[in-house]
């Protein structure tokens, strides 16, 4: 069994409630399809519950722009990767502030681990945002009438089964191409063989589906569950609001999960 996380944002509350439920489900092994910091008002406390909590970590655009510089953000998003960065350098725990940018500079673009799942033989691979583009791509529920070719395109990258992030928007692609929420899926999708399978897993830390719980999955089996956790987003919005540099609209859609 292992859960996988993405998309948290500095948001301390959706990361603490999340972890929260993973551990009452007894999951021990966490991985985390990156996008840990930006956004959000905790950067150092989510990287450290990432460093110590997950097994691996992949890189996303917002960790990329913290490290290097951030490319076609918007004017919000690009304000607060520069406020990251500056909590980053300011912090005088120099030891433990080593280990986030060498943990921030050492993600790797993508994971690829052959499981096995139920007896059948399982290539999973791991990116945050797209299998040609592991960094920046966005994927659409919309992309399977407005783009279908794009996602076939995608399919042809991949040998089964790959876990992205980065839309903050959970669901399952497949091949025909086609598009299904976690609702229509009865919150899981079951893998098999001979059935590719793009599988969002959504956003612990803005959540952009009209659902303002914290998204995450996990695989029991053969079976990716979807799950959403409930969490003090208030709190969370409030620590936003407080911070001259943060974008006041990140932290109201916090409310509404847009
Ligand atoms: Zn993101």
């Amino acid at each position: 069994m292992f859960a996988i996380l993405s998309d948290i944002h500095a948001n301390l509350e959706a990361l603490t409630a999340v972890l929260q439920d993973i551990a009452r489900r007894q999951i021990k092994e966490i991985y985390c399809l990156g996008d840990v910091v930006g956004y959000g008002p905790n950067p150092v406390e989510c990287l450290d519950l990432i460093i110590e909590k997950t097994r691996w970590c992949v890189l996303g655009n917002h960790d990329y722009a913290t490290l290097y510089e951030p490319t076609n953000f918007n004017y919000g998003a690009e304000q607060a990767t520069f406020w990251t960065r500056e909590v980053l350098e300011m912090r005088r725990d120099q030891d433990k502030n080593d280990l986030r940018w060498q943990f921030l500079g050492s993600l790797p673009m993508r994971k690829i681990l052959k499981m096995d799942l139920e007896g059948q033989e399982v290539v999973m691979e791991f990116v945050h945002a797209s299998p040609r583009r592991p960094i920046n791509e966005y994927v659409f529920p919309d992309d399977v009438y407005a783009n279908p070719a794009k996602i076939r395109m995608l399919f042809d990258r991949i040998q089964h089964i790959c876990f992205v992030g980065h839309t903050h928007m959970p669901g399952v692609f497949l091949e025909e191409p086609d598009f299904y929420l976690p609702d229509e899926l009865g919150q899981s999708y079951p893998i098999v063989e001979g059935e590719k399978a793009i599988i969002n897993i959504g956003s612990v830390g803005q959540p952009r589906d009209r659902d303002n719980r914290a998204s995450y999955v996990y695989v029991d089996g053969n079976r990716v569950h979807f799950v959403r956790v409930p969490y003090d987003y208030e709190t969370t919005i409030k620590k936003i609001l407080a911070i001259e540099q943060l974008d006041r609209f990140n932290a109201e859609r916090l409310r509404d999960g847009r």
